[in-house]
């Protein structure tokens, strides 16, 4: 398969610097990035880098995708919604851990939805459910949620992402204006998150 060597480098250099889980390794092995990049971006597509995937966005580098996958704690058969599709690649990562069928994907650009989904579908994730629309509202269909994560940066987790997952489950979401840090969040029975800080981050705001 196209690729393969250079995505097992990838794979190696992260894991060489993060200590990520069996699980998030073999996703990351598993997923063609290059499929997911711009045609003009597919010799970058290993590279631990973010590239540009049109609409003023980017696809988060690796190593930020592999940590976020780890912080999630992800199994099979959980249900996860994802606020910020973008080109798809990180739904695909999630959706080998967790199966494809259990994924919700929002993502606020029309044309960058469309073209994730045809790009999921095309490489073999066509379970993968993708709506474009406000993220901020999560998506109340498929509610609750055992995992909730957003891929672009919020002020604070919104309120009806957190309403969406059940008690128990986990949130995660780069938060904060300018500086930006990577929280994780454990929902308690009462409903209030209990939150830790995992590093700065940078990503693309919340519209
Ligand atoms: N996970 C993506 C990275 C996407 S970058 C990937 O693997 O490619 C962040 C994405 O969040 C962008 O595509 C941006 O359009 C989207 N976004 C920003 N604000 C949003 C909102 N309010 N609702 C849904 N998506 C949003």
């Amino acid at each position: 398969m196209a690729y393969e060597g250079e995505r097992a480098a990838m794979v190696e250099a992260v894991a060489a610097r993060e200590d990520i889980d069996d699980s998030t390794r073999a996703a990351m092995q598993a997923v063609p990035r290059h499929e997911f990049v711009p045609e003009g971006k597919r010799e970058a597509a290993y590279e631990d880098t973010p590239l540009p995937i049109g609409e003023g966005q980017t696809i988060s580098a690796p190593h930020m995708v592999a940590i976020m996958t780890d912080l999630l704690e992800l199994s099979a058969g959980e249900a996860v919604l994802e606020i910020g599709t973008g080109c798809g690649y990180h739904a695909a990562v999630t959706a080998e851990v967790v199966g494809p069928e259990n994924v919700y994907s929002v993502e606020y650009h029309d044309r960058l939805a469309e073209r994730a989904r045809e790009t999921l579908s095309r490489v073999g994730y066509g379970d993968v459910s993708v709506r474009a629309g406000d993220g901020k509202q999560g998506w109340r269909e498929h509610a609750p949620y055992d995992r909730a994560y957003l891929t672009c940066a919020a002020t604070d987790f919104p309120d009806a992402v957190a309403k969406q997952v059940r008690s128990g489950g986990i949130l995660l979401s780069p938060i904060g204006d300018g500086r930006q840090v990577l929280v994780r969040a454990h929902k308690r029975p009462d409903g209030s998150l209990d939150r830790e800080r995992h590093g700065g981050v940078r990503f693309v705001p919340l519209q």
